[in-house]
C-alpha cells in the first residue's frame, strides 16, 4: 500500500476513493483509494488530495481486479454484438476465447465441416490467428481478449478426412498450423476430445501438439473425452499428455455427469494432485451450476432425465421446452425427438451441486462462464457465472472467503494463462478494476430467465476506462478499450 505512488502531483484520470481493497493475491482487504493514470494503476492509498478528473465514491463496496473468464465461446462475438453486456455486467473484464476445441482460426477445409463449429455461431472462419487476431484489433474490443486456437480447427484445415488418424505427413502439418497460430499470440490450444473430430485423435496426436506448445510455453486447455462413466480415464489421458510433454494444462468445466458417476471427482482429484505434485503444471476450472449446456446430443436422450433445449434450426418454436414435453407433444420416443431437432443445443440436468462446489474449492480451481451468446434460451451461465460466485458460493455458502473467490477470479488465471500485469490491484498494473457491493452482489439469470442481468455490480472499468456503471444501463457509447492480449514469446 505505497501513498501516493508513482503519480506524485500529476492529476489522475480516475480515483475510486474509499472502497476496500481486495487486490486479488487472496490476502485481507484493506482500505485504500485507487488512482488510474494512462490505462495503469498510477497510486494506491489516501488520494483525497490528488486532482483527478473524475472521482468514483466506493464507500462500503469493494474493489477488486476485473474478472477473468477463462472459458469463453465469444470469438465471433467480439465482431458480430461487440457490446458484451453479458460479460461487462457481471465484472468480467478479460475473456480467453477458442474453448473446447473450437475456434475463429484457422478456416476448415472447404469440404469440412463438424457440429461443434456450432457453439461459435455460423458466420465465416479466420484464415488463421494473424488474421483473426489483427481483425480484433482493428474493431476494438470491449474487453481484454486472449485466445486459444482449437484443435478441431487444426484437423478441419489440414486434414483430408478428420475422421480418421493423421498421417505423418498431416501430423506434421497440423503442428505447423499450430506453431503459427502460438506464433500470432495465441495463449495456447484446446481440445474438445467429447467432441468430433476431437473424439478421433489419440493420446500420441495429442502428446505431438502438445510438445509444440510446450516449446512456447503455451497451454493445452480440454474438454475432455469423457466427463460421465470413463471421467477417471479422460482425466488420467490429459495429465498423461501433460507429463509426458510437460505442456501445461487445463482441465475444463471439471464435472461428473449422471448419479452413477456421481463422487468420482475425489479421485480425478487425487490424480491432478499427485500430477501437479511431480512438476507438472494443472489447473482446472468450472461453472457453478448443477445443469451443463453444449449443442443437442440425440444419444444422451435416454441417460438425462431433464434437458432442456436452448435452439433448434429446424424447430425454432421447441426453444426453451423440455426434450420429454417435445417427445410427448411428437408422440415419439426423447431420442428421436432429439434427432429431429438437430442441429440444436441443450441444457443437460445431470450433476450434483454439492460436487461442482467441493471441485469449485480446491486451490487450483478457476472459474469459466462457458456461456453460448448464440444460443436462443442460453444456460445461464452465460450472465451470472461470476456474481453467482461471489453471492452464492462465498457470501451465502461460504465455500471460501470473499478474498479466496476472487483470487480464483483474477491473479490465479492470470498467472495460469500467462497474463503479465493482470489479475491484481498493484502499481503499475493495467487498470481494470471492479466495484462491487460485497452484501447484494447476486446472478439473476435463472433457468426460466437466463439473460437477466445480475446486480451489486457497481462499475467495471477495463484498461483504466469506465465500460459499465450500475447507474446508467448502458456504457458510455463509443468506448472500447479492450486490448488483445497476444501471448509474449519466451525470451
Ligand atoms: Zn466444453
Amino acid at each position: 500500500m505505497q501513498p501516493g505512488g508513482a503519480a506524485g502531483r500529476v492529476a489522475l484520470d480516475l480515483v475510486i476513493e474509499g472502497g476496500w481493497v481486495v487486490d486479488g493475491s487472496g490476502e485481507p482487504r484493506f482500505r485504500a483509494d485507487i488512482g488510474v493514470l494512462g490505462g495503469r494503476i498510477a497510486a494506491i492509498g489516501d488520494l483525497h488530495q490528488h486532482i483527478a478528473t473524475r472521482r468514483i465514491d466506493a464507500r462500503n463496496k469493494l474493489v477488486a481486479p476485473g474478472f477473468i473468464d477463462v472459458h469463453g465461446h465469444d470469438d465471433l462475438m467480439f465482431i458480430q454484438k461487440p457490446g458484451l453486456p453479458w460479460k461487462t455486467s457481471q465484472g468480467v473484464t478479460t475473456v480467453v476465447v477458442g474453448n473446447c476445441g473450437v475456434s475463429a482460426s484457422p478456416a476448415p477445409l472447404p469440404h469440412n465441416t463438424a457440429a461443434s463449429l456450432a457453439l461459435l455461431g455460423d458466420i465465416p472462419l479466420y484464415a488463421d490467428m494473424e488474421r483473426y487476431l489483427a481483425t480484433l484489433e482493428s474493431l476494438q474490443p470491449l474487453i481484454n481478449v486472449a485466445a486459444l486456437v482449437g484443435h478441431a480447427n487444426l484437423r478441419l484445415a489440414i486434414m483430408q478426412d478428420p475422421t480418421a488418424e493423421p498421417t505423418p505427413q498431416e501430423l506434421q502439418a497440423m503442428q505447423g498450423l499450430l506453431r503459427q497460430s502460438l506464433a500470432a499470440g495465441a495463449v495456447g490450444f484446446s481440445t474438445g476430445l467429447a467432441y468430433e473430430p476431437g473424439c478421433y485423435a489419440s493420446q500420441a496426436e495429442l502428446e505431438a501438439l502438445a510438445r509444440v506448445a510446450k516449446e512456447f510455453e503455451a497451454l493445452h486447455t480440454s474438454h475432455i473425452r469423457n466427463e460421465g462413466d470413463e471421467v477417471e480415464q479422460a482425466v488420467e489421458e490429459v495429465l498423461s499428455v501433460s507429463r509426458h510433454s510437460g505442456c501445461a494444462m487445463v482441465i475444463s468445466h471439471h464435472k461428473c455427469m449422471m448419479n452413477a458417476n456421481w463422487g468420482k471427482s475425489a479421485r480425478t482429484i487425487a490424480n491432478i494432485d499427485t500430477t501437479r505434485a511431480q512438476g507438472t503444471q494443472v489447473a482446472m476450472d468450472i461453472y457453478p451450476y448443477s445443469g451443463s449446456s453444449t449443442i443437442l446430443i440425440p444419444e444422451r436422450a435416454h441417460r438425462i432425465d431433464r434437458i432442456k433445449i436452448t435452439w433448434s434450426t429446424p424447430h425454432p418454436e421447441c426453444n426453451g421446452m423440455y426434450l420429454t414435453d417435445i417427445a410427448e407433444q411428437w408422440n415419439c420416443d426423447k431420442e428421436e425427438a432429439a434427432r429431429r431437432l438437430l442441429p440444436a443445443g441443450a441444457i443437460y440436468f445431470a450433476m450434483d451441486e454439492q460436487e461442482v462446489q467441493r471441485i469449485f474449492q480446491h486451490p487450483c480451481c478457476m472459474v469459466g462462464s462457458d456461456g453460448l451468446p448464440n444460443d436462443a434460451n442460453p444456460h445461464p451461465r452465460l450472465w451470472g457465472t461470476f456474481t453467482r460466485i461471489l453471492g452464492r458460493y462465498a457470501r451465502e455458502e461460504r465455500l471460501v472467503s470473499i478474498e479466496q473467490a476472487v483470487r480464483k477470479i483474477t491473479s490465479l488465471p492470470a498467472s495460469v494463462y500467462g497474463l503479465a500485469e493482470r489479475g491484481q490491484i498493484r502499481l503499475g498494473y493495467w487498470a481494470d478494476l471492479v466495484v462491487f457491493d460485497p452484501e447484494t452482489v447476486i446472478d439473476r439469470a435463472t433457468w426460466d430467465e437466463p439473460t437477466l442481468p445480475s446486480e451489486g455490480i457497481e462499475l467495471v472499468a477495463v484498461n483504466g476506462q469506465i465500460v459499465f456503471l450500475s447507474s446508467d444501463a448502458v456504457p458510455t457509447p463509443g468506448i472500447r478499450p479492450g486490448q488483445v492480449l497476444r501471448r509474449q514469446l519466451p525470451a
